[in-house]
């Protein structure tokens, strides 16, 4: 499994995962003739794309889907509330998911989890291919337990750190303190001490952590990285700390060159839904 942010922050949102025959993006936040230059620059072309995952409505995040859904033919999987909010795109590719639903596609499983974050209905993503897994951690508000067990089992996290509250109280005193309690809210952002406290609860030995939706008007590339570089360093882990600049996309990243790990199923058993013949099917045929 393959994957690169394409550009990550509130300029937009899109990263591309590639798995043997699985080609997706989790969000359109770029123009789509943006996103095939960057897909180009990677020797990939964007009509082979098999798949569109929509983590909401805000516009950083879905800029480019309108062009996108006239453009391409593949799913676009999405919630039933972010679609209720997507007024003005008209697709028949349209696929509505829900929490803690999974998909089988083609060799990957890609499992929905909701998120909190102030939209009509935001979920996350986890895509697993080969028991590799990567899953997409921005526009949190606070991260739940429940995300806390998700993210354990995860090769590779994007995870947001959007804002440090001390750069805020310095630096951004100009900033409208309606937009900045927003950002702060626990349905709004996740700023350092948040992803801080996430990775302390999460992180183990092997792990690549991509810090992402760093907004720069609110927190420095340095103080994020390097207060979480100390984290990480307090906590004797053997992490990859990777970090997505806002409007460059980043390196590509493969998942098949890290050591196995167990399969994700198996650990995220417990936090699946009720419905115990989807789950059963499931785990006889990974077990
Ligand atoms: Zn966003
Ligand atoms: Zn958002």
């Amino acid at each position: 499994m393959k994957t690169f942010a394409l550009a990550t922050g509130s300029s937009g949102n899109c990263i591309y995962v590639e798995t043997a025959n699985q080609k997706f993006i989790v969000d359109c936040g770029l123009s789509f003739s943006k996103s095939k230059e960057i897909l180009e620059q990677k020797g990939i072309n964007i009509s082979e794309l098999t798949g569109i995952f929509i983590t909401h409505e805000h516009s950083d995040h879905v800029a480019g889907l309108k062009q996108f859904a006239k453009q391409l033919n593949c799913p676009i999987y999405v919630s039933k509330g972010t679609l209720s909010m997507l007024e003005d795109i008209d697709s028949t590719n349209f696929i509505i998911v829900k929490h803690h639903d999974i998909l089988d596609l083609g060799d990957s499983r890609v499992f929905v989890v909701n998120k909190p974050h102030d939209a009509k209905e935001a979920i996350s993503f986890i895509v697993e291919s080969k028991s590799r897994k990567v899953g997409f951690f921005t526009d949190l508000g606070h991260v739940p337990d429940e995300l806390i067990h998700v993210m354990k089992n995860l090769d590779m996290i994007y995870l947001e750190c959007n804002y440090s509250s001390e750069f805020i109280k310095e630096y951004c005193t100009h900033m409208s303190p309606r937009y900045l309690n927003r950002l702060m809210s626990n349905v709004g952002h996740l700023g350092l001490h948040q992803t801080i406290d996430a990775i302390e609860r999460f992180a183990r030995d092997g792990q690549i952590i991509m810090l992402s939706h760093i907004s720069e008007n609110t927190i420095t590339y340095e103080e994020a990285t390097t207060s979480i570089f100390r984290t990480l360093l307090n906590m004797s882990v053997d992490i990859q700390l990777e970090v997505s600049f806002q409007g460059e996309a980043t390196e590509m990243f493969d998942l098949t060159l890290l050591d196995k790990k167990s399969s994700f199923i198996e650990k995220y058993e417990d936090s699946l839904s009720d419905d115990s013949s989807q789950k059963a099917s499931i785990i006889e045929e990974v077990l």
